[in-house]
Parts: structure tokens; C-alpha cells; sequence
């Protein structure tokens, strides 16, 4: 349990909610063969590409519509 909770403590918007694995990733941080399947397969548009990020693992989508303090 402890192992987990560090994880998340260190790793928080990395971790995938889906396959809990820390493997989401930025457009830019992704390799271009993980970027050439994001915009197979959700044909993302620039704002898009800019505010979502992908897990590389199991590619579930992560929005971001977290409330944030502006
Ligand atoms: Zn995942």
C-alpha cells in the first residue's frame, strides 16, 4: 500500500486512473510512433494536442478538466 501511495504522492498527473500505470504523457513528451497512434486514433485538433495527454500504455485519454485555482 505504502508503495502505491508514494507513487502517487511523487508521480500524480503521470498515473493513468485507467490501468494505474504512470505512462501518461504530453503530446510533446510522447515518441512519434506514440504520437502517429494518438492521431490515428482520436484525431486530436491543435488545442487538443496542447491540454490532453495519453497513457502510452493503454491509451485512455486524460482531459484537462481538473478544477485548478486561476
Ligand atoms: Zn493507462
Amino acid at each position: 500500500m505504502n508503495y502505491f501511495q508514494d507513487r502517487i504522492k511523487c508521480d500524480a498527473d503521470k498515473v493513468c486512473s485507467k490501468c494505474g500505470e504512470p505512462r501518461v504523457r504530453a503530446w510533446d513528451e510522447m515518441k512519434d510512433d506514440e504520437r502517429e497512434f494518438v492521431h490515428r486514433m482520436f484525431r486530436p485538433e491543435e488545442a487538443r494536442r496542447r491540454t490532453h495527454k495519453w497513457c502510452v500504455l493503454c491509451w485512455e485519454e486524460v482531459g484537462d478538466d481538473a478544477p485548478r485555482l486561476a
